[in-house]
């Protein structure tokens, strides 16, 4: 197929040169044939996703004004609700979960057009680095198979990156739709904390967790928060909009604008191809109108550590309702104990387990003060370092992740060394700042992300960065082999 984005798909179906059924079509019959090697899929959504085409190409019959995202296919991570269908956070614990109702973003997508096509692997309650942790499986980098795809958002990334699909969704809580993005040769964006609703979002962290779009462009992108952003009644935490991103309105370009190099980012240990790539990146923002300046996010040494306590702690709470009980699988016992120790200690994989002990362990009442409070401390410091800098620039720009894609099953059993490769997300997420990944080069045939971070609800600017910068390269136009 000739169209690649979603938006040339939509404008296609508009202009009647092909029919939403033929999009669906296509797409089902390459997830069915290729995602074998991959395993970017839980499952796709063969009827409804043809019966939602059907009635795009209806609409387009009937002369209706076509809305949005109009016959565009959109892969969903599976630890959103799709009412009817399994969400499962690709957890043992879930797998039987049917969900009662559709996320807001879901159904934002529906109402603009877009197709469901199916649901997404992904680490265990997105808790993971290298999409290795599902009960499911590890999903495989299309641009070399004995790689990872990055995490926790790796089936999304995987399977635009593989051409399954123009659109995904992810959700990050310290990386999982950019870094997976970076390791996968895409583009993926978490905006600004509260901007998307989380309704129907199953919780890892919820002062961090934020729903974001996977495209291989920033325009794509924007089009996709310009269909999900806004407030919500269901989520309280949801933020009313001053402005709405539009994606037409988008600058292509770098003039006026300046850009933060923090040095913290630039660290010893880095792939030095990765450096290489981010200052040639730099150094074209330079050549093309951006001012750049040096500047300094001196707490990002703490971002790591205050992240993996307060993350862990928020998140054997919110798993605490997964008890065999209210979900899960009820373990078969005549006593309370044991079916929550059967349905937990069967349901649960190792990661999780681990997260859920050293979250109870920081919250408990001994050692709460000492980490969960100081955690919490570092966090208003970090936002603070981050206030300073974008009183100095409108962007920052520093790589995603220090390294490209590492073999599958290299970091799986030294669980520091996967917590590391969140060095450079982390913050962004602490902050509830917006940050986008873009490709900007290769190294050994593996991609190479670029970051950019905005200050809070400055996500149009972090857009109009990355849009400028893929209408000066091609990075974004390349496909895995
Ligand atoms: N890799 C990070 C973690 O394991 C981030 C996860 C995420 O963003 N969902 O917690």
């Amino acid at each position: 197929m000739k169209y690649r984005t979603a938006i040339e798909i939509r404008n296609a179906i508009e202009a009647g040169e092909i029919t939403a059924l033929e999009v669906v079509e296509y797409y089902l019959a390459k997830i069915k044939v290729e995602d074998k090697a991959i395993n970017a899929f839980l499952e796709t959504f063969d009827e409804s996703a043809l019966e939602s085409a059907r009635k795009i190409d209806a609409m387009k019959k009937a002369g209706e004004a076509l809305p949005r995202l109009a016959g565009v296919p959109v892969a969903i991570k599976d630890n959103m609700t799709i009412k009817g269908q399994i969400s499962s956070c690709s957890s043992k614990i879930l797998e039987n979960h049917r969900a009662s109702y559709d996320a807001t973003v879901v159904k934002r997508l529906k109402v603009a057009g877009a197709i469901i096509i199916g649901r997404t692997n992904c680490d265990e309650f997105a808790m993971g680095s290298s999409n290795e942790t599902s009960f499911w499986g590890a999903v495989h980098n299309p641009w070399n198979l004995k790689k990872v795809p990055g995490g926790s958002s790796g089936g999304s990334a995987a399977a635009v990156s593989a051409g399954f699909v123009p659109i995904a969704l992810g959700s990050d809580t310290g990386g999982s739709i950019r870094q997976p993005a970076a390791l996968c040769g895409i583009t993926g964006m978490k905006p600004t904390y509260g901007r998307v609703s989380r309704y129907g979002l199953i919780a890892l962290a919820s002062s961090l967790d934020q729903i974001g779009p996977i495209a291989h462009t920033a325009q794509d992108c924007a089009l996709v928060l310009e269909v999900i952003e806004g407030i919500d009644e269901k989520d309280s935490t949801s933020l009313e909009l001053d402005e709405k991103v539009v994606p037409e309105l988008i600058e292509k370009n770098f003039k006026g604008m300046t850009f933060g190099v923090p040095r913290e980012y630039f660290i010893d240990g880095m792939d030095e191809e990765v450096r290489k790539s981010v200052e040639e990146a730099i150094e074209l923002i330079k050549q093309n109108g951006g001012e750049i300046k040096k500047i300094s996010l001196p707490l990002t040494d703490y971002a790591l550590a205050a992240y993996y306590i307060i993350q862990p702690a928020e998140a054997s709470s919110n798993l605490a309702r997964f008890d065999g009980i209210r979900y899960g699988t009820r373990a078969q016992t005549d006593n309370l104990w044991k079916s929550y120790l059967h349905a937990r200690g069967d349901g649960f994989g190792a990661e999780t387990k681990r997260r859920i002990m050293l979250g109870t362990y920081i919250l408990s009442a001994g050692y709460y003060d000492a980490y969960y409070k100081k955690a919490l401390a570092v966090k208003t410091e970090i936002f603070n370092d981050f206030k300073k800098a974008f009183e100095q620039v409108d962007v920052i720009v520093c790589p995603t992740s220090p390294a490209v894609a590492w073999d599958i099953g290299e970091k799986f059993n030294d669980p520091i060394a996967m917590y590391l490769a969140d060095i450079f997300t982390v913050s962004a997420n602490i902050a509830g700042i917006p940050g986008i990944s873009v490709p900007c080069g290769e190294n050994n045939g593996l991609p190479i992300g670029l970051q950019f971070l905005g200050a809070s609800m400055q996500d149009g600017k972090i857009l109009r960065a990355a849009s400028a910068y893929q209408s000066l390269t091609d990075w974004h136009q390349k496909d895995p082999k």
